[in-house]
């Protein structure tokens, strides 16, 4: 919604909160001459003896850099689940406040609920994995805070039609959260390019899934100056460690690798679409916008243990609505694809 009043959606504890303020807080001009001994850091020198920057700064330079946003409306935290869970607790207030999510998705927002004590509204898919706009807004109620919006969505793989998301923003009176964890995979646009329409709207991202960075735990939020200002008040102060900032800012430096790897990825992607449809016991392969294939199979266990009998390890998916039957295969080098199929010939002819 675009006249909607966020400061109104805190939590009433959040609203006066006062952030911590560490030793780098408050002394930031630092020149490599000055003596700091503000912090009861070891003063002897390795690359990380130091507190590392509360901010990271220089990341968030780059990604402003590369995705045409201001500094100030980026927050990194240590994963994206970091960023989630930041988002929960400014937001929802527990034992009160609930929040929609549409399964299949993502597991993480439910464990975050559930931790958070916050109640989960769930409005499954429709059968094209696309959101049920109607129904979502009728779920809605006074205390429904966050919206989790999955697109490219996990584990279905589609990216959500942007008619029915536009419809969800204009309308959903709490925060929209598009998790894009796979957005770099995808033939659709990202939402950050509209992030200044709607106040609203909060885009996650990773670097764990193109980026190659899943070991270094950096997850993205983008929102509004004032949602980012209220989630650094709460973030615990050091939660990027100098390592995570190094790692992400050379591989940042680099983005005709990582476009590298991404093209890989996408060609074996075709590839692998092609040969699966071979595999007689495989009914049918779902769209794919991400790094990974869902397909339907005969008999999701059987298969799935199978796979793990000959060294292959999947996403076995066939509990999750709408999945029945279901595996999910993660795009891997042209090694690792073809193993797959030999093996799942292999299993077919069995
Ligand atoms: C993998 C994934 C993430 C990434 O989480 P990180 O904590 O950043 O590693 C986020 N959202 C979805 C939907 C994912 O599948």
């Amino acid at each position: 919604m675009k006249d909607l009043n966020i400061n109104n959606l805190l939590r009433e504890n959040i609203k006066n909160i006062k952030a911590y303020s560490s030793a780098r807080d408050e002394y930031k001009d630092a020149t490599a001459d000055m003596v700091f001994i503000d912090a009861n850091e070891n003063p002897f020198q390795s690359n990380v003896n130091r507190y590392p920057d509360p901010q990271q700064s220089k990341v968030k330079q780059r990604l402003a850099e590369i995705k045409g946003v201001k500094t100030s409306q980026i927050l990194l935290g240590n994963g994206s689940d970091e960023v989630l869970d930041l988002l929960f607790r400014a937001f929802c207030e527990p034992n009160r406040d609930n929040v929609i999510t549409l399964p299949p998705t993502y597991g993480m927002y439910s464990v975050l609920a559930d931790l958070n004590a916050v109640e989960i509204q769930s409005v499954l898919l429709d059968d094209n994995f696309e959101p049920k706009v109607e129904e979502i807004l009728a779920t809605q109620d006074m205390n429904s805070k966050i919206l989790f919006l999955c697109s490219p969505n996990n584990p279905t793989a589609n990216s959500f039609n942007s008619h029915n998301v536009e419809e969800l923003l204009n309308n959903f009176k709490g925060i929209v959260v598009i998790d894009e964890a796979y957005i770099d995979f995808s033939n659709s646009d990202s939402w950050l390019s509209r992030l200044n329409e709607f106040p609203n709207l909060v885009v996650t991202q990773t670097l764990s899934k193109a980026y190659g960075l899943a070991g270094i735990r950096l997850g993205i939020c983008y929102a509004s100056e004032f949602i980012i200002s209220v989630l650094n008040k709460i973030k615990p102060p050091y939660n990027v460690n100098q390592l995570s900032q190094d790692k992400a800012l050379e591989r940042l430096t680099r983005l005709d690798e990582v476009k590298k790897e991404v093209d890989s990825i996408l060609t074996e992607r075709e590839i692998l679409i092609t040969k699966l449809s071979e595999i007689s016991f495989i009914k049918s392969i779902y769209p794919s916008d991400a790094n990974f294939l869902l397909v339907k199979i005969d008999d999701a266990n059987q298969r799935y243990s199978e796979l793990i009998k000959r060294g292959i390890v999947v996403r076995n998916r066939t509990t999750q609505p709408l999945c029945e039957n279901c595996l999910r295969f993660t795009i891997g080098t042209p090694t690792e694809n073809e193993k797959l199929i030999e093996t799942l010939q292999l299993i077919s002819k069995s």
